[in-house]
């Protein structure tokens, strides 16, 4: 699984808190929403209580035959009904009440008996008369309709639409009223002479919003993803490791792999030359005459056995001791040695070889098993570009600022300008049967010991190889 950045986390962060707080805010509201309900409706069925109440008072009023005065009524009445003002009554033409008559008393009474329902007077002050068709009046205190602690705890803003415009009851909160939500309940009075309009409101500020909740699910899923993202990377690192571990192992395989190429392509030519030289020998064994070829063929079976087993010895010294064996040596031995070696071989193919050797007191700094390898492969080389038509191959050896320069030129087709660059890489070769590991061989050996080679080819044609070496301490 790939692990997001740090900002695509803060991303999924952000968003799978909004979504949370979202749903969290929503549920909330719900609850709040379904409080205020509830008690908006508590309160709107104490108030239709209290107003269906009056309907009774008045009815029980009409039905007494010798009432006592208005006053002694409302001293009776006033516990029970504490916004009871006033009772009156008109009867005979003639007002008789606790308060003085009311104004438009006598066109309410007229509509109550119309209507058979008591009407309702404006009174000032957030109280209205309640008249009925009997000549029986209450004047009720809407105010006192519900004592303060009667009103629910949801409930914020309350207001009736009286006789004489909209009064409030409650007041929790200003007017207006703060930003937030709103919520909001309209209903009416049920009371047939009282259908007052009832209006309940409250705003959710923001203070009221589930902060808390919203803070912990933030923090909650930050630790959720930073855990998450910490166990992805763990698992990536240690997925990480095996992989290198598994590579290393790859590499080290293929290591080995190159090494048995190399091995094999180093031997090939001193094994091919003493298989050539040894039956050369057996067939001339019986001959008198050729006893001198023999033995010559013979000596150089041995002397490519000795270089085998050199190079074999070479190679297990770059595996125990890398970079160890340069000594200060002169050229000239090994290069005829070179030459000697060669010489049958490449004569038959009529293909000559020579040695100049331009500063013949340099001393150079090599390993001489290293130097004679890379020789031998640039003069292989050199003969195959030759091929069966024959020609020359011309090594040369010069001392030049701080390094000895030999060239390994031949005339032969010279190197193609495309083939150039990949001459080094190993395993390139155009050669049928070729390994394509002769100069990246020859490269390597020559970096371990401060050398350089490098491959043109000539103006006139043909190819030149350079190997550039160290001199020796004392002649620098
Ligand atoms: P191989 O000899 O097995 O092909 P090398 O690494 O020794 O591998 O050589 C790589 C290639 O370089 C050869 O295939 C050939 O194309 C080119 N090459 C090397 N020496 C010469 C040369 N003297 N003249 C022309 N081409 C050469």
């Amino acid at each position: 699984m790939k692990i997001p950045t740090l900002r695509q986390t803060v991303c999924y962060w952000l968003l799978a808190s909004l979504l949370g707080s979202a749903l969290l805010g929503y549920r909330a509201l719900r609850e709040q929403q379904e409080r205020f309900l509830q008690d908006s409706s508590i309160a709107h069925r104490l108030l239709s209580q209290k107003t269906v109440q009056h309907d009774a008072v008045l009815a029980t009023l009409a039905q007494l035959e010798t009432p006592p005065a208005a006053e002694r009524l409302l001293a009776g009445l006033q516990p029970a009904l504490p916004q009871l003002l006033a009772i009156g009554r008109w009867q005979a033409g003639r007002w008789q009440g606790s308060a003085p008559e009311p104004a438009g008393l006598s066109a309410a009474l007229h509509h109550a008996a119309q209507l058979r329902s008591a009407q309702t007077l404006p009174a000032g002050g957030g109280s209205y008369w309640l008249v009925d068709a009997s000549g029986w009046s209450l004047l009720i205190d809407a105010h006192r309709l519900l004592a303060g602690s009667d009103w629910p705890p949801a409930l914020a803003r309350i207001s009736l639409d009286l006789p004489g415009g909209e009064l409030a009851l409650l007041a929790r909160q200003p007017q207006p009223a703060p930003w937030g939500w709103l919520l909001a309940v309209d209903k009416r009075l049920p009371a047939a002479s009282q259908p007052f309009a009832f209006h309940s409101r409250r705003v959710l500020t923001p203070a009221e919003w589930p902060w808390g909740q919203w803070l912990a699910l933030s923090a909650l899923l930050a630790l959720l993803l930073g855990l998450t993202r910490a166990r992805l990377q763990v698992r990536a690192q240690r997925h990480q490791a095996q992989e290198q571990a598994r590579l290393a192992n790859l590499n080290r395989l293929g290591t080995l792999g190159e090494m048995a190429a190399g091995i094999a392509h180093e031997l090939n030519q001193p094994l091919t030359a003493i298989l050539a030289n040894v039956r050369a020998a057996e067939r001339m064994l019986d001959d008198e005459d050729e006893r001198d070829t023999v033995r010559q063929a013979l000596q150089t079976s041995a002397a490519q056995a000795r270089r085998a087993a050199d190079i074999v010895g070479r190679l297990r010294a770059m595996v125990t001791q890398p970079g160890g064996g340069c000594t200060a040596l002169d050229p000239q031995p090994l290069l005829e040695s070179l030459l000697v070696l060669r010489h049958d071989e490449l004569a038959s193919r009529r293909i000559a070889l020579s040695w100049d050797n331009a500063s013949p007191a340099a001393r150079l700094q090599a390993e001489p098993v290293a130097l004679e390898q890379i020789l031998h492969n640039l003069v292989q080389n050199a003969a195959e570009a030759l091929g069966s038509r024959g020609g020359h191959i011309r090594l040369r050896g010069e001392a030049l600022g701080n390094r000895y320069w030999l060239t390994v030129s031949d005339d032969g087709p010279g190197i193609p300008p495309e083939v150039l660059p990949r001459l080094f890489q190993p395993f390139f070769t155009t050669r049928e049967g070729g390994m394509g590991l002769g100069l990246s061989l020859s490269e390597t050996l020559a970096h371990g010991m401060h050398g350089q080679l490098t491959a043109a080819n000539l103006p006139a044609g043909g190819a030149c190889f350079t190997l550039s070496l160290p001199l020796a301490e004392e002649q620098t």
